[in-house]
């Protein structure tokens, strides 16, 4: 694969940028891998590309029913923290973030990663003691966070009304290497990585049965036929309940739809990320000027991939009154995805009942800030049967009741 380069920017400008190559390959199925990823979102292309780097294994498809990136993946909001409560969410987030900080480099692909810092806002007397906490909980975790007075959250971000009437600012849970990245980019660099590595990423392929023999998996049926494999991954987030039912168990899941919308484009006036979970609102400013704001979960279940009128509404109502200039704003575009959300707002990274079946789900409304750390734990969870980062969040959690609560960090954010 051709590296990217400032020097490749130049020498393809000099001949009308005709020497740029397909960032990767559409091939056709193989009949057998050792190892088919279903879902070719964040978490299972970043699975696919650490069993490539860390542990050698390269014969392996991504399959994909749409477009690469086109679920959870390119539909979100792109807020990265990892100032999580318990100690095993802490450590998988806190690995992810560290390894955001230097994607790029490692892809060859710039995802544009910006620690610009992430304030959640204390906006009730429950929520200052709750960050409090959660801010002690990460220094013993080693993560960098700290509890931030009203004063100090008014200078990092000079839009906000701290005296709102119903929940006034009364302080903030500050992450100062917190922040966004561009969603599609991390699904494009982690696929052109996996492609170079010879990896199959197929697409408009949707796997429509799960295939297996005295209780191991054997492959998978497509709608480009079967695929025979060793180990199957399935990664699948809002579909994860379906893909389950194919290999013969059930999760812990709901899924959701969860919604965002942008505004127009305007001039820069906020460079940090706010999130109110009070009111269930989140907002930052792309690199575009477009105002990213996003919202609560639908409260039923359901697999429409798109926003419902009554959350746009409530979602802008809720934040005009920590941010009165948006009510000026003319709203752009509105998208929604489905989520995957366990009773704990945990994920499930795991072993399942079928041998040599694997699951990645449940990531819900966050788990974009998760990919890479994910992707390295599962990988690593695939390719030796164990890893330290998904121990803790193994399905059998919800038979013996160890559960790993993250309502508060997880429940409604992101
Ligand atoms: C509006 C919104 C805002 C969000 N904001 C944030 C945020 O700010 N920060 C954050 O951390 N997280 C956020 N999230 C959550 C985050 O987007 C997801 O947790 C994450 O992207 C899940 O990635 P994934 O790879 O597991 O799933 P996906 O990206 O959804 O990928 C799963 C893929 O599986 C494919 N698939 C499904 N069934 C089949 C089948 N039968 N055969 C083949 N392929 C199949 C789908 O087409 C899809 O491409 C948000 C989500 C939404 C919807």
């Amino acid at each position: 694969m051709k590296r990217y380069s400032a020097f490749a920017i130049a020498k393809e400008a000099f001949r009308q940028h005709t020497g740029w190559e397909r960032a990767w390959r559409s091939p056709e199925p193989k009949a057998r891998y050792d190892v088919v990823i279903v879902g070719a979102g964040g978490h299972g292309l970043a699975t696919a590309y650490y069993l490539g780097k860390n542990f050698g294994i390269t014969n392996v498809a991504v399959i994909e029913k749409g477009w690469l990136g086109g679920g959870n993946t390119g539909r979100n909001t792109t807020i990265i923290r990892s100032n999580y409560l318990q100690d095993p969410s802490a450590a998988i987030y806190e690995k992810a973030r560290s390894l955001y900080e230097t994607l790029s480099q490692d892809l060859n692909y710039n995802i544009m990663f910006s620690p610009r810092g992430v304030i959640m806002l204390a906006q009730t007397h429950h929520e200052v003691r709750g960050y409090q906490r959660t801010a002690h909980a990460n220094a013993l975790q080693g993560v960098k966070t700290e509890y931030i007075g009203p004063q100090r959250v008014k200078e990092l971000c000079p839009i906000i009304n701290l005296d709102g009437p119903r929940y006034p600012v009364l302080g903030g849970l500050w992450q100062e290497r917190g922040g966004t990245a561009r969603h599609d980019a991390v699904a494009w660099g982690y696929a052109r990585a996996c492609s170079d590595m010879g990896m199959d990423i197929i697409q408009q392929c949707e796997v429509t049965g799960v295939r297996s023999e005295g209780g191991r998996v054997t492959g998978v049926s497509t709608t480009k036929g079967d695929i025979a494999c060793t180990k199957l991954g399935i990664v699948v987030a809002g579909h994860s309940g379906v893909l389950a039912d194919m290999a013969g168990f059930r999760l812990p899941i709901e899924s959701v739809a969860l919604q965002a919308l942008v505004s127009e484009p305007i001039k820069p006036c906020m460079d940090v990320v706010v999130m109110a979970n009070t009111v269930h609102g989140y907002m930052s400013q792309s690199d575009k000027g477009e105002m990213v704001i996003g919202g609560g979960a639908d409260g039923f279940n359901n697999y429409t991939q798109r926003g419902s009128f009554h959350h746009v509404e409530e979602t802008v109502r809720a934040l005009i009154e920590t941010f009165p200039m948006i009510s000026r704003l003319k709203m752009l575009r509105w998208w929604g995805g489905i989520v995957d959300m366990t009773g704990d707002r945990s994920p499930i990274l795991s072993k399942t009942p079928l041998d040599g079946c694997f699951i990645n789900c449940g990531w819900g409304t966050g788990g974009f800030k998760a990919i890479p750390g994910s992707g390295w734990g599962m990988a690593e969870l695939m390719a030796t049967g164990h890893s330290p980062l998904t121990e803790a969040f193994s399905l059998d959690r919800f038979k013996e009741g160890r559960f790993i609560d993250e309502s508060v960090a997880a429940g409604v954010a992101h």
